[in-house]
Order: structure tokens, then sequence, then C-alpha cells
């Protein structure tokens, strides 16, 4: 609180992969309620165009840009203001350790374990959009949150919905949670059309404007499959009490059903920046500008089984989290590699859970017991999925 205005003082803010789909919701947000925020660091991967766009409305004190190759050119149409410009991966961290009340981690992919690790050692409110961060090294990052005192909040949408009506102090009589999926663009293929779906296909998701590779983790389902792991972590449920519903209309967005046979669920608009606001927001809740839910016009909603034949990524995420171990590590980043194989045309769509599978099969499950044996797991199994030869290649 301000002595002078009796106003609330602006919640500090720090935004790691700012430029990214639900970064830029972020971002939307708080340029909408700027009295209410402060923003700290902002950080990116490659675009530094669009981090310096950012940097220059909102001021933070620090910007970082994961790949030094862009660094001069950052620093350059930064020069003579008082931002500070950093890089590569202690440029993140350093971004994640300055002294902001609330950070959202919204780095694609296990790059962001690190950073979104620093911000939670600072036991800071930490709004988590970056799901790989929970499924390649759940237990870790669970025992950091506990030991530093961070508060997460789930941003995923399934995950923030459970949240929203999971009754922490009644864990014992919850029955299970159902994740509700879309199904992705794929739902009504035939294993032998999505044989030859095209990048630009598979990243068209029907509801969700996303970045590329979890659109595609959508469309191969092993989506669902990353949010079984982050939902286990999260709310310390086992396998069993985790199912999968399909959903087309992606309006429920997930249920927890209790033992007296109540189902709650949370509904909504398709659109992160409900998540986001409500992370943003915490404990209060605020407007998140997006458009209302019209039930009627909906008219109707469907649920369905989700398929395992054409949707082999779900099981293969299932038995990773019950093998457990390196398993989850491994499976994470297989599919990293084998979504980049495919989204560079290097690979067919059918091949992404093929090179997660025989990359699991090939490595041994040492269980990870700190970050640097999470990395070094990391990188082993991502040499293995890029070195797999898949159909049309030498044979293996
Ligand atoms: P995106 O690709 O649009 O953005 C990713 C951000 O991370 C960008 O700012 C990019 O510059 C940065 N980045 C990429 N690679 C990096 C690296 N190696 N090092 C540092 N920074 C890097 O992704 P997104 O769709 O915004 O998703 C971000 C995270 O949120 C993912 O983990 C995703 O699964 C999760 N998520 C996204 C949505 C969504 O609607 N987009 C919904 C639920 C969960
Ligand atoms: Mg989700």
């Amino acid at each position: 609180m301000n002595s002078q205005t009796g106003k609330p003082e602006p919640r500090r803010i720090t935004i790691l992969g700012s430029t990214g789909s639900v970064g830029e919701s972020t971002v939307d947000i708080i340029q909408r309620n700027l009295s209410a925020y402060k923003v700290l660091a902002l950080t990116a991967n490659r675009n530094w165009e669009k981090l310096v766009q950012q940097a220059k409305y909102l001021s933070p004190q620090l910007v970082a840009l994961a790949d030094p190759a862009g660094y001069k050119k950052l620093s350059d149409a930064l020069a003579g203001t008082d931002i500070r410009v950093v890089a590569g991966t202690e440029g993140l961290c350093e971004a994640a350790s300055l002294d902001s009340d609330w950070v959202m981690a919204a780095i694609v992919g296990a790059a962001g374990l690190r950073p979104t690790l620093e911000a939670v050692k600072r036991g800071v409110v930490v709004a988590l959009a970056n799901k790989e961060c929970l499924v390649s090294a759940g237990t870790l990052f669970m025992n950091a949150v506990a030991a530093h005192g961070a508060t997460l909040l789930p941003v995923d949408s399934e995950h923030n919905a459970i949240f929203q009506v999971f009754d922490f102090k009644q864990k014992n009589k919850i029955k299970k949670i159902i994740l509700t999926a879309s199904g992705g663009p794929f739902l009504k293929w035939t294993e032998s059309d999505m044989g030859a779906v095209t990048p630009a296909q598979a990243v068209a998701h029907p509801n969700w404007s996303m970045g590329a590779k979890i659109s595609v983790d959508s469309a191969t389902m092993m989506n669902k499959g990353l949010e079984v792991l982050e939902a286990h972590h999260l709310f310390g449920m086992p396998s069993e009490k985790i199912d999968i519903i399909v959903h087309p209309q992606s309006v429920v967005h997930s249920l927890v059903e209790y033992d007296d046979g109540s189902i709650l669920a949370q509904l909504g608009s398709p659109d992160m920046r409900i998540p986001i606001a409500y992370t943003l927001g915490w404990p209060n809740r605020m407007s998140a500008l997006s458009a209302p839910l019209d039930l009627t016009a909906l008219g109707s909603l469907q649920f369905e089984a989700p398929d395992p034949v054409r949707f082999p990524a779900l099981r293969l995420a299932r038995s990773a989290l019950q093998t457990g171990g390196a398993a989850p590590t491994i499976l994470n980043a297989a599919n990293e590699v084998a979504v980049e194989r495919f989204l560079a045309g290097k690979s067919t769509f059918l091949d992404i859970a093929s090179i997660v599978e025989k990359t699991l099969s090939r490595m041994p499950n040492q269980p990870p017991e700190t970050l640097e044996d999470v990395m070094a797991v990391d990188a082993e199994a991502r040499r293995i999925a890029g070195e797999i030869k898949i159909f049309g290649e030498a044979a293996e």
C-alpha cells in the first residue's frame, strides 16, 4: 500500500517468454491495466524486434534474449534507454532472479526449466504455463516449490480450471480429475490421412491460437499426455485418478469429481487471457477482457472417449508416468525433437510418436536426482531422438 495515495503498490512482474502466445496475452492484459503493474523483466528466444516493441512500451529494468546472436541488435535498438540488455541462459536466469512479486513462466519446452526454477527459489508467485518443467523435472520442481515457499498457479487452461474447483482441504474426497481435450484438428481423421498431414495443417488448431510446438502437441494429443503428468505433479493425483475426455468445443476446461457424485467444472471461452487473468489478479478476480461465453448460442456440448489407437502419444505419456524415473524427462525431450523434425519437414506427423517411443526404448532409466541429472538425461534423449532414422531415410 502506498502511504501517500492509499492505493495498493503496483504488482512487480517478470514475463519469461514475453514474445510468445501466452507471453503476448499476458502483456495485453497488463497494457490495459498499466497502473496496477510494474514490469521488471521480459525475455525472448530470438525475436529481438518484438522484445524492443514490448520494452519501449513497458519500460522494464532488464530484457534478456536466450540466443546471443541477436544481442547486439537488441542493445543497439535500446541504446539511450535505462533498460539493461543481457543474453544466454545466464541472462534468462538473471531476469528470473530480479526482485519481482509475480513471474509468468511462458517459455516453451525444457529450456524454461532453469529460469523458472530461479523464480521459484525466490519464493514468489509463479504463474506456470511452461508445462514441460513439470513433465521433465516434476518431483524436483515441486520439491523446490515447497522448499522455497513459492506459490504455483497453473496457467494451462485445464489445470487452471481444476485449481479453481479442487478442494485441497478435502482431497481424500476427490474421486478423480477429468482433463478435457479438444482432440485437435485431426480428431476425425483416419490414420492413413494423418500420415500425410503438413506442418501448416497441424498448427491450425480449431479452437485455440497457440505457439507452433503446443499446437503440434495438441494435434498428436501428446499435449494431453503431458497434461496428465502436469496434473499429477500439481495436484498429487495418481495416474488412475486422472481421466481424459474429448470435448471438441473447448468450453468446459476440466472437471473434478467428488465421492458424493458431484462433478465441478470451470467453463469459459477458449481464450488464454481468462486463466492468465486469474493468475495475474490472484487471489482476487479481475477482468480478462475476453469475449463472454454464450451457452445458448452454442446450444449443445459434446463429449467422447479419446482414441488410443490413432493417438498413441496418450499411451506413451501415461506409461512414462507409471514407469517414472527418467521416463518423463526422456518423453519430453524426445517429443520436443520429434516436433522440431516434423515442423522442419524432415519427418511425418506419425513419426512423432514413433520417435518418442524408440527413444524411450533405447535409453536406460536412471532416475535423475538433481537438475544436472535432468539436463544430462534431456541432452542424451535429444541426441538419440535426433538420430533415429525414419521411413524414407536409410535403414537403421
Ligand atoms: P510460443 O512458441 O508462442 O512462445 C514461446 C516463448 O518462449 C517465446 O517468447 C520464445 O521467444 C521463448 N522461447 C522459445 N524457445 C526458447 C528457448 N530455447 N530459450 C528461451 N526462450 C525461448 O509458445 P506458447 O504457445 O506461448 O507456449 C508457452 C508455454 O505455455 C508452453 O510450455 C506451452 O505448452 C504452454 N501453454 C501454452 C498455451 C497457449 O495457448 N499458447 C496454453 C497452455 C499452455
Ligand atoms: Mg492445456
